[in-house]
């Protein structure tokens, strides 16, 4: 290990708080190292609270180490505590309960909260989320007594919710503002396959539509939507984005824009600070713009170049971005980021459900769409990382072997 970053505290016990600790004792370092977090179960995964969590009702979650893991790494973690203040002056972190802690050097790993639409009538008591332990616990509870559940927007977390729902034969409706599902990530031929697979789940989809009002009158609740229909339902659950939690970091004036803004090392405006996840806004070199990705992909390997950093292996995070996402009997797998493509290439079959889009720009392939193509999406991932392009008739042919473009 060829520096030695002193003291490190890490603010924020999900995936990137979590696996920037781990990284650190992976590699050799022994200084101290304290993870801060506001919730107090044992550091979990996220994903599954809206897949495998759900289906099996269980109630513990999927924690990302064992009980002993931390203790046995000299690891402290102290959790149901939130941060609330940073002195940079002293190098020092306020608790809510005024204790304070010193660094050497700051990790921030705040995550992000949903964002609530400002909805007349949505209370505490009619919402429901889905982003921590929690929410999910409390999604769990209230299941068996659900008939309807309205769905307040058509991203990745409302739509995976909707296929569980609608695999327990409860009505579902979701409600989208903009003309399509996902269509902040999806190329167009992609979000209209799943616009087409959740009709046919039966779930009730309304787009360029907004809630205008829920309106409660003992356990009825009714939704009121701006293309003139109204719901009955027993619950409404908003997942319409997230917010970064970056509040932290602004009140310590460190630059904030969309995120907690770093640089390609993935430093704050403060040497000393460094950012990461899904809280935090960075150079992209892959598509040369200022990015913050919601993944578990980005957390970790954020993580993991911080790690190296600290231990005295410096350089760009140049981390390959890739995602998924189960709907229903659909496996969604995601290679590089869709923005900005021109062209798109079918391979596969979209009839039988086992198809991958290849996106274009120009004739350089920027990144891969896959439903129950895992080949294909390791493939991707692999040639998209090694800046290899596929030429498009060898995309649409499904019996062009990809291996060997490698
Ligand atoms: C239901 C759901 C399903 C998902 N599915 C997928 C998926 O299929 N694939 C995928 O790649 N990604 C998925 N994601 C996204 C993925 O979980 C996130 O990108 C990932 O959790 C980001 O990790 P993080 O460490 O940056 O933030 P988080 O995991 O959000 O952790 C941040 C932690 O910091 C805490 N915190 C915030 N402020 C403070 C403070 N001031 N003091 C102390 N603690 C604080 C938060 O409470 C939280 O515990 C999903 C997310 C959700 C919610």
């Amino acid at each position: 290990m060829a520096s030695n970053p002193g003291n490190v505290l890490i603010v924020g016990s999900g995936h990137a708080g979590v696996e920037l600790a781990a990284s650190l004792r992976q590699r050799g370092f022994d200084g101290p190292v304290t993870i801060v977090g506001d919730e107090s179960a044992l550091p979990y995964q996220r994903p599954p609270l809206s897949k495998e969590f759900l289906k099996s009702a269980s109630d513990t979650g999927l924690p990302l180490k064992g009980e002993t893991f931390f203790p046995a790494h000299q690891i402290t973690l102290q959790l149901g505590m939130r941060a609330t203040r940073i002195d940079r002056q002293k190098r020092e972190v306020e608790l809510e309960d005024g204790t304070r802690l010193s660094y050497d050097h700051l990790a921030l790993a705040t995550g992000a909260r949903n964002r609530i639409p400002p909805i007349p009538g949505l209370d505490h008591r009619s919402i429901l989320e889905l982003r921590t332990l929690q929410d999910a616990q409390r999604l769990n509870d209230r299941l068996a007594s659900l008939r309807h559940v309205t769905v307040v927007g058509g991203g990745f977390i409302g739509l995976e919710v909707a296929g569980l729902l609608r695999a327990r034969d409860i009505a579902v409706d979701v409600i989208e503002a903009t003309p399509v599902l996902m269509g902040r990530v999806l190329s167009s031929p992609m979000s209209a396959w799943f616009r087409s697979f959740h009709e046919q789940l039966g779930t009730g989809l309304h787009f360029e539509t907004l809630v205008q009002g829920v309106h409660r009158s003992g356990s009825a609740t009714e939704v009121r939507l701006s293309n003139g229909r109204h719901l009955h339902t027993d619950a409404v659950l908003i997942a319409a984005g997230i917010v970064p939690n970056a509040e932290l970091a602004a009140e310590a004036g460190l630059a904030v824009d969309n995120g907690i803004v770093v640089d390609d090392r993935l430093v704050t405006s403060d040497a000393a600070i460094s950012a990461m996840g899904d809280c935090a806004a960075y150079p992209n070199i892959h598509t040369g713009g200022m990015t913050r990705l919601e993944s578990v992909q980005n957390a970790v390997d954020q993580a993991r170049c911080i790690a190296a950093r600290l231990t005295g292996e410096d350089r760009p995070y140049d981390g390959f971005p890739w995602f998924w996402s189960n709907q229903g009997s659909a496996r969604l797998q995601i290679a590089g980021l869709s923005n900005g493509h021109d062209g798109t290439v079918l391979r596969g079959d979209p009839d039988g459900g086992k198809f991958s889009m290849f996106l274009y720009r120009g004739d350089r392939l920027i990144a891969v769409e896959s439903i129950n193509s895992a080949a294909d999406h390791m493939m991707a991932r692999r040639l998209l990382a090694a800046r290899i392009s596929v030429p498009k008739a060898v995309a649409a042919d499904v019996a062009a072997n990809l291996k060997e473009l490698m």
